[in-house]
């Protein structure tokens, strides 16, 4: 058997979830098993990508230990608050402790309905679970603490979505799949028991340090204000845009998750969204910071009546944790992108210089992964051609690249070369190459979607015969919009 499940969540009360076992499919194929992650994660690798592990991974045989289930959440969604979402196209098949003691969840995607399904069939297109696979692999490449992706699964089937599609299985591993959602399901209900059964499990779970705190409570808001703070800059700083912010695609773990309409930016522009669906550009590229602390005062309404028996001063508690939000999510912005520009975060002005470096690539059009790779590139040979030709019109680079330079001076070439080329990636997962890879994958050929992961595995790394996965897309190429793909 692949897996030596170890499962905690089925044995919370019966209020957090539905059994539920997945549906099988017409005739799976393995797409991609992701060896590395398996080996990391202490699985067999073997035993994984045998016929017993193809069954498993499609949802066609119950694996010993498994005990199936769907989560219970709730969301707010663009806004509105929906009392009853859950997992209608996901399934819990159970949790597996790692080689590095940390405990993780595997979830198959697109395994068939569940009592949260309502309208949907709880299936899902292939072409979303490629997406999938090449962005959280990329994000976790990148660093980005992310939902990982183990495999990916042809069912054999079609869905009906804008036409018949091929089906895929998505297995996902993450270190819980508990979201703000989940919490805001037991406030909706005004279920408190379960509300404390819920935090004290995701304390255990994933902050046992903060048992040992006076208010253990209080302790995991700010805990996941502070990841959440810390995450949404990390994007940020890479220019993606995770496209659906909503209350139940955020985790309390701090992982990204839910890949739908999400996109890494081209050409540079702060009000830019992909989302086919985010009509006011509600989860837009620079709106991310606010949207991630107006989830988190969503998430610390939930908890007001475990953070003190009198409202007044649970309020004033969850108001002075949610304030933090703003620091610290801009410390961690500006040291991220001082490092991409060579300097490390110590002197104030340097902001305003990220700031200004911006303006004119917002300005000049310019592609936001190949300016900041290619600062590296100007630093290193002296000329700035590289970097002022990526712009529209080059009166406003030029000029900054001459503050840049006065501006470096005061730090050593090679640690600026070396903070660059460690936070500059070379390759990003770019729209048109991942629409390149589903749409070959649509027709039964994977080569595109194998070597774009393979590039994507050391995005920092410059690799012969791949300059077509760095460079920007020509103009017939751009993607304008993602979907959620369901
Ligand atoms: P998401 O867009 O992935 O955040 O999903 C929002 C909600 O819609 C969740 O409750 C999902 O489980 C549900 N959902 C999305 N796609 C499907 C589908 N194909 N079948 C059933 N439920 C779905
Ligand atoms: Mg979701």
């Amino acid at each position: 058997m692949p897996f030596t499940f170890d499962n905690t969540y089925a044995r919370l009360p019966d209020a957090f979830f539905k059994r539920i076992a997945p549906a099988p499919v017409g005739a799976p194929v393995m797409i991609r098993l992701n060896d590395s992650l398996a080996a990391e994660l202490g699985i067999d690798v073997a035993e994984l990508a045998s016929p017993t592990g193809l069954a498993i991974l499609s949802g066609n045989q119950q694996a010993d230990g498994s005990e199936p289930l769907a989560m219970a959440y709730s969301g707010h969604q663009f806004g509105g608050f929906s009392p009853q979402l859950g997992d209608g196209r996901a399934i819990l098949l159970g949790e597996i402790v790692g080689n590095d003691g940390v405990r993780r969840d595997v979830q198959l995607k697109g395994s068939g309905p569940t009592p949260f399904s309502r309208r949907g069939d709880g299936r899902s297109a292939l072409g979303p679970v490629l997406r999938e696979y090449i962005i959280s692999e990329a994000m976790a490449a990148l660093g980005v603490p992310t939902t990982r992706a183990l495999a990916v699964v042809a069912s054999g089937d079609h869905v009906v979505r804008e036409g018949m599609m091929p089906g895929g299985v998505f297995t996902r591993v993450a270190q819980s799949h508990i979201r703000i959602g989940t919490f805001q399901w037991f406030a909706a209900r005004q279920d408190l028991d379960n509300l404390r059964v819920l935090a004290d499990y995701v304390i255990a779970r994933h902050y046992p340090a903060l048992q040992q705190e006076e208010n253990p409570y209080l302790a995991l808001l700010n805990k996941v204000i502070e990841r959440q703070a810390r995450l949404i800059a990390h994007w940020i700083q890479l220019g993606f845009i995770h496209g659906v912010m909503n209350t139940d695609n955020m985790t309390v773990s701090g992982e990204t998750i839910d890949y739908g309409p999400c996109a890494f930016m081209d050409t540079y522009h702060p009000a830019k969204t992909f989302s086919s669906i985010d009509h006011q550009g509600r989860y837009a590229f620079g709106n991310q910071g606010p949207i991630g602390q107006w989830n988190l005062t969503r998430f610390a309404e939930t908890l007001l009546p475990l953070l003190h028996a009198d409202q007044n001063t649970a309020i004033a508690m969850a108001e002075a944790a949610l304030d933090t939000f703003t620091d610290l999510h801009q410390t961690a912005l500006q040291t991220r992108f001082a490092a991409r520009i060579g300097l490390e975060p110590d002197h104030a002005d340097d902001w305003s210089l990220v700031e200004s470096l911006l303006q004119a690539m917002a300005d000049g059009k310019a592609d936001f992964t190949l300016v900041f790779r290619h600062l590296a590139t100007a630093l290193d040979s002296g000329s700035d051609d590289t970097v002022t030709r990526l712009f529209n019109q080059p009166t406003a680079i030029v000029a900054w690249m001459n503050v840049w330079r006065t501006r470096l001076q005061h730090v050593g070439r090679s640690q600026s070369l070396a903070l660059m080329r460690s936070t500059n990636p070379v390759y990003i997962p770019r729209n048109h190459r991942i629409e390149e890879a589903i749409k070959a994958g649509n027709a039964g050929d994977f080569k595109p979607f194998h070597r774009l992961n393979q590039v994507l595995q050391h995005p920092f790394t410059e690799q012969a015969d791949c300059s077509e996965y760095e460079a920007a897309p020509a103009p017939d190429e751009v993607v304008h919009a993602t979907f959620c793909g369901t």
